[in-house]
């Protein structure tokens, strides 16, 4: 799969500008050639230098946020949802403050990209033709989609 611009520059979709120019010099230093001394690298400061010209420029970046969030839409959710990465519940926590099943997302790395409270879980889940449920979740900063499986706990039996 290929990375966004935001990955590259290990950011969030939701970045200011400054964040933007502040990651730019730390990874263009951290990826340059001469410092460590490896020849693959310059690819990696290709992506990064490609990824801040589009990302610091603001009508650049408004595109760019609309053909990622095409992007993302088109890799599944809007049909049986394969193409999309599986997770299980297991790897979510519950957070009883606010009573939803939280976690990090793996794309971005919002703290609590994904979460969704048990009502959402009965209310969306499909079966799955063989063995327990599904539900699609999507992250909220990066619109990222993906599965969440889990198996029928008895509590949702009676549903
Ligand atoms: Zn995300």
């Amino acid at each position: 799969m290929i990375s966004s611009h935001y990955e590259t520059l290990g950011l969030n979709s939701d970045c200011s500008l400054e964040e933007i120019k502040k990651a730019y010099k730390e990874k263009l230093l951290s990826s340059h050639p001469d410092k460590i001394g490896d020849e693959s690298s310059s690819v990696e400061v290709n992506k990064i230098q490609e990824a801040y010209k589009v990302l610091c420029d603001v009508n650049l970046r408004e595109k760019y946020d609309e053909s990622l969030k095409k992007q993302y839409k088109h890799q599944g959710f809007l049909g049986s949802g394969d193409g999309l990465d599986d997770y299980s519940l297991d790897e979510f926590y519950f957070n009883p403050a606010i009573m939803e099943y939280c976690m990090d997302c793996p794309r971005c790395h919002g703290k609590d990209g994904f979460h969704f409270s048990e009502e959402t879980l009965e209310e969306h889940a499909q079966e799955k033709s063989k063995d327990g449920f599904q539900v699609f979740a999507q992250c909220s900063a990066c619109s990222l989609w993906l599965k969440v499986n889990f198996d029928l706990a008895e509590e949702y039996e009676q549903v």
